[in-house]
Formats: C-alpha cells, structure tokens, sequence
C-alpha cells in the first residue's frame, strides 16, 4: 500500500492515547519502542528546552511535576478559567497552549506508526467525545494540523466503540448504549442505527469525572488514614509526595479491580518516613461509591432526551479504563437493568473503532457505510430569489428531506428547480450545484403542485426528486458528492460571509417576502376599488387610495426599507378590511343567483 494510502485511528484520551492503521485489511493498534500500545497523554517540559512525550514524560512527573503536562484534554478548546479543573502546572509559564501540548502528543503517535509501518503517514481520523462542543472540536483537529496531519475526520467517540464492537451489522431500529468511563471524562450516548448507520440520539456526560479523581480520593483517605497524615493535611503536601502517593493510588485501583487486597509500600515518603499500607476492594468500593453513582443521572439524563426506557435497548457497551473497576461495572449493569458487553477491551475500544473508521475513508475496509454530515446547507430557490432550506447544514447522512411548491403565476407550464447550496439568504449568494426544469399543466395562480424531495445516499450522492403531483410526473436529477465533499476552507468562507452579511441577507429577505406581498395586494386592490369604488365612502376610499401610494412609493425607491414596506402592507390590509367584506357578500349573491336562489 503506498504510503499516502494510510489513514491513522488515533483515540487522543485523557489519560492515554492509542494510534492504529488498518493493514493488510486488518484493524491493527500499533506499539511503541517499548513494546507498548498506550502512550500516556503527558508531556514533560523540561528546563533545558527537551520535551518529553509517554511514559518519558510521566517518569519526570514525579521529579518535576510542575513541568509535566497531563489530562490536557480536560483544558482543550476551553477559555481560560472555564470549566472547575485546576491543572497542577500553569501552561503559561511552561510556554505552550492545550493545543500545542495535545500536538505533542499527536505528532509521537505519528511517528510510532510511522516507524512501525516504515512509511510516512500525513491522515488522521481523531476521536474526541460526544458532548465535546464545536470549538474543543476544532481546537483538536488544529491539534492533528500542528502534528503535521491532514485530519480526515473529527469522530465520536461512542459511534467508534459501536464500531469495534461490530455494531454496525446490528439491524434497523437497534438501540444501543455506550457508557465510557475514562481517566478525566464520563461520556454516555444513546446511538440507534437507521438506514445502516449510527444516529446519536441523545448524549449526556461530564467532563469532570472520571478515574483521575478515584485515584486523588485515595491517595488523599491513604495519607489522611497514615500515621504521618494526623499531623498533615493531603493539600499541605509538596506536589512531588501528593504525586508519589497519587500514583501509588491509581496502581493499588487497577489491581483492585482483580484481587481483593493490596498493599501500598511507600519507603522516604515524608521528612524520612515511609508508609506502608493495606487497601481492600472493600475499601475502594466505598470511597468511589458516590462516585460511580455519579454517573446514574446522566445515563437516565440520556435515556430521558431519547426518549427511551433501560429496556428498550439492544446493547449496553462498556468503554473507558475505569469500567474495569467491578464497581462500575455493577452500578452499570443497575442502571441500565441489564448485564453490558464487554467483550472488547474497554481501553482499546475507541481506537479500534478511530482505525475501522479510518479504513473505511481510505478504502481499505469498504464493508461498512461512512458516517457523514452534510457540510454547508441544501435548498432550493424559490419566489423572488430567496434560498430555501432543504437539508439544513450537519444533518447526518443519509438523509431525505421535501416540501411542496407552487406555481407563482397564472399560466406557468413549467418550474425550473434551482438546487442550492450555501448559508446564505438569497439564492443569487449560494451555490448553484444543478438545476432541473419540471413541466406541469398551465393553470391559475397557485394551481400547481410541486413536490421536491432531496435524498442523500450513504456515498454522499445527492438525488433530487421533483414531481408534478397532479400528473404524476417524476423529474430526477443526480448530483454526484458535491452535497458531501466540500473543500473546507470554502466551508468556512461560506459560513463566515452568512456570518457577515446576515443582517443585509435577512432585511432582502424580508423585503423580498414583503414586495412579494405588495405586488398580489395592489392589483387586488385596485380591481376591488374598480369594481366597488362607487359603495365605500369617499374617506374610506381616500385611506385606500393613499395607503396603496404609500406601498408603491416605497416598492419604487432605491433603498430597501423593508420594515417600512411590511408596515405599509399591513396599513394597506387594514384600510382595505370592509372593501374586502363588501366583496366577500357581492361574490357571495353572485353565486346565490347563479343558483337561482337570491
Ligand atoms: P482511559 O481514559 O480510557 O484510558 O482510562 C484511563 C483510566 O482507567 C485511568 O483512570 C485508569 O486508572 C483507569 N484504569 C485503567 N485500568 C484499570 C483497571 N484495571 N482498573 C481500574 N481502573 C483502571
């Protein structure tokens, strides 16, 4: 395979990180130097200008913890100050940014595929949580930018452990739950599948809770329940012995989560001391109890917005280091009254489902559908050159989608469909990506019937459908991934111009739909005043006349005042009220006598 074939799956977590390619028509997670396929997520900065990545940097932790940055995905994308998690380094002074420091990372998970695939390697689909909002999104894919990656897709991390567990061969309607505990974040996404692909229906979560914090609390009970912890308090500890313990803690958990006791053996801790202590499974249990019982408002949160009770579901998957702890496990299976899956390996889950996904875009796995969004807007021009939304922008494909036109004048025989695509008001501003022309019988103002369907297949293929509903007539024009495949820097030149310009787009909306209005108002009006003027009174006629001068000054003038016309209409409206009764009950004796009845 040549080398710009290969598309990483980097699951870039909070505690670990993890890079794969699919090889040979194998998802394979790729390992370091070390013989290891988890990379801490630390870098370590140090004094001299080195920077450290792995366990390089988590080695230096202990020494120099102020210099070594971890759980930066917590900060990603955030503004200073968001968020309640204090970090034990200040990125200021170390120089850098979550975004060069999550670069680090990346760019090391880079070159441990690089080495072991011996080629270079410049694509990259990158996880990050469900509920991460569009800035920590963007903030990550500059991240893959900074590593020197093209990044090919932002996935979700639910949507990639539904992947490696095969998910995507479950039939339509299946509902699933994916419940990911990791080291800093706690994510839980309702996902159903529908026409072959994953629809996240519901996500709820925290960005603040996750196995970092077992591994303080324990630390923290570890000191307060020493000997040396009387005199002591956790906080007034230097940042070097709160590290020690910290780690010892977080080693003595996962253990915990197979054997029923361990002990922890600290030698020099504290002014010369050491400590040595036994933790049992018990004891971690009621320590993280209130904790994992954090996660039972979120997951019924979940349920709640998808609408959805425990057992509707098909599947309950299990992701995220932490859910090997027996607790979490058993506060799951409570939630969701049923026992999970976890037949994957929980930690490896999302960067096997990141390489599958990542196969899929490249070619090298082609089974299984891609999952996509719609990048910009689809509509279709309509009355006065306005842009009608369709296919709003990030629908997930597939997606199918119509509505109903009409004729705007009286003897049309035919609509031409504009497909449009863009952010913008005017139709004239978008994109103009096909047009098809649809034949109906000529008829009265209003009299035609035309449906537009849109329909975007799995490939990105968009499939305009346009039927004459009284003939029965189908025009269909094929427009090949132009709706999908969008340069993204046109993407975001179109979404910054509708930005821009949105106050003139909206008021030519407005007075297009009002000019539009006026000119149905004032023919109407003046064959009403022809037929009837001689029955209203002279100052009732003086008011129409002179709101209707009114409507056509302002239709003639060079600015677009389009409240003003809006305004006008409604005077003229109001000012014609009873010539309209008048000509409601004349219309009305007409067809009495014709009937014979007056
Ligand atoms: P992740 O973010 O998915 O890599 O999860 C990392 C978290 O899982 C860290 O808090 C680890 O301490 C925790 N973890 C990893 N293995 C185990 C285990 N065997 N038992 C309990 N927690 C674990």
């Amino acid at each position: 395979m040549a080398s710009g074939d290969f598309i990483l799956g980097i699951d870039l977590g909070t505690t670990n990180s993890l890079v794969g390619v699919v090889d040979s028509g194998f998802p394979i997670l790729l390992a370091d130097a070390e013989g290891s396929r988890s990379t801490p997520s630390a870098v370590h900065y140090g004094r001299d200008g080195s920077v450290a990545v792995g366990s390089a940097a988590l080695r230096q932790r202990v020494l120099d913890p102020a210099r070594t940055v971890t759980s930066v995905k917590r900060l990603i994308g955030r503004r200073e100050g968001e968020g309640d998690w204090r970090p034990p380094y200040d990125l200021r002074v170390l120089g850098t940014t979550a975004v060069e420091v999550s670069a680090a990372i990346l760019k090391h998970l880079r070159t441990v595929a690089e080495m072991a695939m011996e080629t270079t390697i410049t694509r990259a689909v990158i996880t990050v949580p469900a509920f991460f909002n569009d800035a920590q999104r963007i903030a990550t894919k500059r991240a893959g930018e900074l590593a020197g990656l093209i990044v090919e897709r932002i996935l979700a991390e639910p949507t990639a452990a539904a992947l490696a567990y095969g998910l995507d061969k479950l039939g339509e309607r299946k509902k699933i739950a994916v419940f990911d505990l990791g080291g800093g974040t706690f994510d839980v996404s309702i996902l159903e599948m529908r026409d072959g692909v994953f629809q996240v229906l519901a996500t709820a979560g925290d960005t603040e809770l996750g196995g970092d914090d077992i591994d303080r609390l324990l630390a923290q009970h570890v000191w307060e329940t020493s000997a040396q912890g009387q005199s002591v308090w956790f906080e007034q500890l230097s940042a070097e012995v709160q590290v020690r313990l910290v780690t010892a803690a977080e080693a003595a958990k996962k253990k915990l989560s197979s054997e029923a006791t361990v002990r922890i053996e600290l030698p020099f801790l504290w002014q010369g001391q050491s400590l040595e202590r036994e933790i049992t499974r018990a004891d971690l249990d009621k320590i993280a109890g209130p904790w994992a019982e954090r996660t039972r408002q979120h997951c019924w949160r979940a349920m709640t917005d998808a609408k959805i009770k425990p057992e509707d579901l098909d599947e309950v998957l299990l992701v995220g280091g932490s859910t090997r702890m027996p607790l979490v496990r058993q506060v799951a299976q409570d939630i969701f009254g049923r026992e999970p899956n976890v037949s994957q390996s929980p930690d490896e889950a999302i960067a096997r489902g990141a390489v599958i996904h990542a196969g899929m875009l490249s070619g090298a796995l082609q089974q299984v559908i891609l999952l996509d969004v719609t990048p910009l807007s689809l509509g279709i021009e309509t009355f006065g050159g306005l842009m009608n939304v369709i296919i709003p922008r990030n629908t997930t494909i597939p997606s199918k989608a119509g509505e109903m036109f009409t004729n705007a004048v009286a003897n049309q025989e035919s609509m031409l469909v504009r497909v449009l695509q863009g952010e913008r008001e005017l139709a004239k501003d978008n994109w103009e990506l096909g047009r098809v022309e649809v034949p109906f019988p000529a008829g009265p103002r209003g009299s035609a019937r035309v449906g537009v369907q849109y329909s975007i297949d799995a490939n990105g293929i968009l499939q305009v459908l346009a039927r004459d509903t009284a003939m029965n007539h189908d025009v269909v024009l094929e427009i090949q991934n132009t709706a999908v495949d969008v340069d993204d820097a046109k993407v975001e030149a179109m979404i910054s111009e509708s930005v821009e310009h949105a106050f003139d787009d909206m008021n030519e909306r407005i007075w297009t739909e009002a000019r539009l209005k006026a000119e149905e108002l004032l023919p109407a009006v003046d064959q009403a005043l022809a037929q009837l003027g001689c029955e209203v009174d002279l100052a009732e006629a003086q008011r129409i006349q002179s709101s209707a001068a009114k409507v056509r000054l302002l239709l003639k003038a060079d600015v677009h005042d389009a409240r003003a016309l809006k305004q006008a209409n409604a005077e003229l409206d109001d000012a014609t009220q009873s010539l309209a009764v008048l000509l409601m009950d004349k219309a009305m004796e007409e067809a009495l006598a014709r009937k014979g009845l007056a």
